[in-house]
């Protein structure tokens, strides 16, 4: 469906030094000549009809018509009246799980170099349900909401996954599929530090999700470097894991790579795999001769000088 003319995607820049990065990606797509159209949106949130805080209407729209998009990372108001975006945009169009792979790269030495895990997290229920409340004066309940439905919508993602992606197939779905018993996530989390390399995919539910997620992103060289995909049962959007840096914003000092890597994951869903592998191969190589590494991989190079770099390998 992707092969003839360009194909639009929505993109959301975010804040902080999602601009920058956005940027940085859009450079390095252009450069490939990547046969696809960027349509910048604007999510800061509006305030509608009810009065309640949202993101505007022609956000949504751009994401329902093209069904694919890319976001940078988007600040978390605290106490303004509004819930994460984040969370609305995962509810507004059902991004129902959301997928991490987790990779060792060469030329940035961590403590393992025989990672090569991806985390499949339900991304709807659980704990960020969002349903609490206080029963009586001190005392607060939260609801953990699991669904059959939700469970099984992920589970059969996973499989799916590792199908399409030839993973090895050594699934945890025992974690899903068994109660999420608590000793579980233990256990993979005390395997996991000792020997990455016995994992392969693993899905599970939300919570253990969000952490477990993180831990494998720590694994290979943290937040900067992996990127991330939140599928929807009517679409799909994209992101780098990190936060908005806000240390680090407007200085061009920031790390471009798991955005980059996000946009990769989104060309193969989009079954652009010969631009997706080209551009891959040019930021890995970038990494592994580290002339241009940014301050978080240890380097001094800028945000546009390893773009630069990507772009001339191009
Ligand atoms: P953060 O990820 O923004 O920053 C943590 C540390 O990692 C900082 O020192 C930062 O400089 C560094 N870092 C992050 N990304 C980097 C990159 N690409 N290159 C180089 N260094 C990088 O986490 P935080 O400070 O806890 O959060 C800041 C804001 O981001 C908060 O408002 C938070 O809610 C939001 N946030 C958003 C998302 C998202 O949109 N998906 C995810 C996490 C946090």
């Amino acid at each position: 469906a992707y092969s003839s003319g360009s194909k639009k995607v929505t993109l959301i820049p975010g804040d902080g030094i999602g601009p920058e990065i956005s940027a940085a990606v859009q450079k390095i797509f252009a450069a490939a000549s990547v046969p696809i159209e960027w349509e910048a949106v604007d999510v800061t949130p509006v305030r509608g009809p009810d009065g309640k805080f949202g993101i505007p209407q022609a956000a949504i729209d751009s994401v329902n018509t093209n069904k694919i998009g890319l976001k940078g990372p988007l600040m978390t108001p605290v106490g303004k009246g509004h819930r994460s975006l984040n969370l609305a945009l995962r509810k507004e169009f059902n991004l129902y799980a959301n997928v991490r792979p987790c990779r060792s790269l060469e030329g940035y030495k961590t403590l393992y170099d025989d990672v090569d895990v991806v985390t499949i997290r339900e991304n709807t229920e659980g704990e960020y349900s969002g349903i609490e409340h206080e029963i009586v004066d001190g005392v607060v309940q939260s609801i953990k909401l699991i669904t059959e439905e939700a469970s099984k919508r992920v589970a059969e993602y996973a499989f799916q996954y590792a199908k399409n992606n030839n993973r090895k197939r050594r699934m945890s779905d025992g974690l899903f599929l068994r109660c999420f018993e608590e000793r579980y996530l233990d256990t993979v989390c005390l395997n996991m530090v000792q020997n990455p390399g016995k994992y392969d995919v693993l899905v599970m539910p939300n919570l253990y999700g969000d952490i477990l997620s993180d831990m494998c992103a720590g694994l290979v060289g943290g937040l900067g470097l992996t990127p991330s995909g939140n599928m929807g049962l009517n679409g799909a959007l994209f992101e780098s894991v990190h936060g908005t840096a806000p240390d680090i914003a407007g200085k061009d000092l920031a790390n471009p790579t798991a955005l980059l890597l996000s946009a990769v994951m989104m060309l193969r869903h989009m079954e652009l795999n010969s631009y997706a592998d080209k551009i891959e191969r040019a930021a890995f190589e970038t990494i592994k001769e580290s002339k241009y590494l940014t301050g978080d991989l240890g380097g001094r190079a800028k945000c546009s000088e390893f773009t630069n770099e990507i772009c001339a390998k191009l």
